[in-house]
């Protein structure tokens, strides 16, 4: 099993492609540790959020986590340096990823946090200090930071750290449904870039990740998913409420059973969980997330394997990847499709009515004040104690 426990739904960034901020849950209803031990034995887990650091707590799920999880990242957006520090002191093993959209003003135009690059780098700057292993940056690419890319890369080569990339989706996990890459030759350009440093480089993880890029590529171009999503078959989500979902990619949620009411057995093996492995079967969102690309790298790992073959037998060319391998680029740099045609291809839904997942008494408290108001007073509260 693979699963990724989302810990919270409060956040206190503002970033520009996820309005989960607006959203949040409400702390006496997020996952416990009673429903956290009730989880099943995964070789991976991904502790995410909102920002899971907000949660006081932490430590105690990440001790629960360990007696049956191999290995736990968490990813974070860096700002709560101390708490992260502290955690990584006591779990010196565990992974962290911090999410840094770009060079400094880039950065901080797009999460919405003062000083949050100078915050984040800090962070990693400290962790590898601390000699933590499993650390690195994280970045959603998105026209505004494309050409940051690269440069990004090369500091976290630099640091010696993982350099996890996304690009933009539209999900009720980020609250958001019109995300929307507008340059994807010029966004496309700058993944090419990177999938050739990463070939270019002695890491076979890098080789990898160059695939992954290169999938990036065909995701923004709204094709077909390189590879099949199993998603819901060995690999779950688990939402603040207990709720276990198939991924953070669909629309609406989707939800297989409660582990607060149920057991994971029970939950698991139910004709609801099974309603939504059909429903995951004949999905057309086709996601390009490594939440649901990672655990598809793994099981058919010969289709990656193929194309980092293919790629590093041209061992005299610096450049070894051309985004143009991809037929769609081509078309369109052919004028063979319209930017509107490929626009219809993207999950953006300029008209759609975004379910965020909340439960009936986190929506109740949106009525009063709003989400970044609720955050920012659970904080000030949290800084007293
Ligand atoms: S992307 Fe992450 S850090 Fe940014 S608002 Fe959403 S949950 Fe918060
Ligand atoms: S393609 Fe996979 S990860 Fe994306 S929404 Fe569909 S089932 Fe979820």
């Amino acid at each position: 099993m693979n699963g990724t426990v989302i810990v919270t739904y409060r956040c206190n960034a503002r970033c520009s492609m996820c309005n989960r901020y607006k959203a949040p849950s409400k702390p006496e209803e997020e996952i416990s540790i009673e429903t956290i031990r009730k989880l099943p034995k995964m070789y991976f887990t991904n502790i995410t959020g909102g920002e899971p650091f907000i949660r006081t707590d932490l430590k105690d799920i990440v001790r629960e986590l360990y007696k049956k999880s191999d290995r736990i990242v968490i990813s974070t957006n860096g700002f709560f340096t101390d708490r992260i520090v502290e955690l990584c002191r006591e779990f010196p093993q565990i992974g962290i990823r911090i999410s840094i959209e770009g060079l400094e003003k880039t950065n901080n135009e797009i999460r919405g946090l003062e000083n949050g690059f100078q915050r984040g780098y800090e962070t990693l700057k400290k962790l590898r200090e601390m000699g933590m292993k499993d650390v690195g940056f994280g970045m959603t690419v998105q026209d505004k930071n494309a050409p940051d890319l690269v440069p990004l890369y090369k500091i976290s080569d630099e640091m010696g750290m993982e350099f996890a990339t996304a690009s933009l989706h539209n999900s009720f996990y980020f609250v958001e449904a019109k995300n929307i890459i507008h340059d994807r030759p010029m966004v496309a350009q700058n993944f090419e870039d990177l999938v050739n440093e990463l070939l270019n480089s002695k890491s076979p993880k890098k080789w990898f990740r160059a695939y992954f890029n290169h999938g990036l590529i065909n995701y923004i171009y709204g094709q077909k998913r390189l590879l099949p999503c199993d998603m819901s078959f060995d690999t779950f989500f688990i939402d603040p409420y207990g709720d276990v979902m198939p991924c953070n990619g669909t629309k609406d949620k989707e939800v297989m059973g409660n582990l607060n009411r149920q057991s994971w057995d029970e939950l698991w093996n139910s004709p609801e969980a099974e309603e939504v492995r059909k429903k995951v079967r004949c999905c057309d969102r086709d996601c390009w997330m490594i939440g649901s690309v990672s655990p598809a790298m793994h099981k058919y790992i010969w289709v990656p394997m193929w194309w980092i073959v293919r790629h590093k037998l041209k061992f005299w060319k610096k450049k070894k990847y051309s985004m143009y391998e991809n037929k769609i680029v081509r078309d369109y740099r052919d004028h063979k499709v319209s930017k509107e045609e490929l626009d219809k291809c993207s999950t953006c839904d300029l008209c759609a009515v975004i379910n965020d997942g909340l439960s009936e008494a986190s929506k109740e408290q949106l009525k009063e004040k709003t989400g970044e108001e609720i955050v920012a007073a659970d904080l000030a509260a949290q800084m007293k104690e």
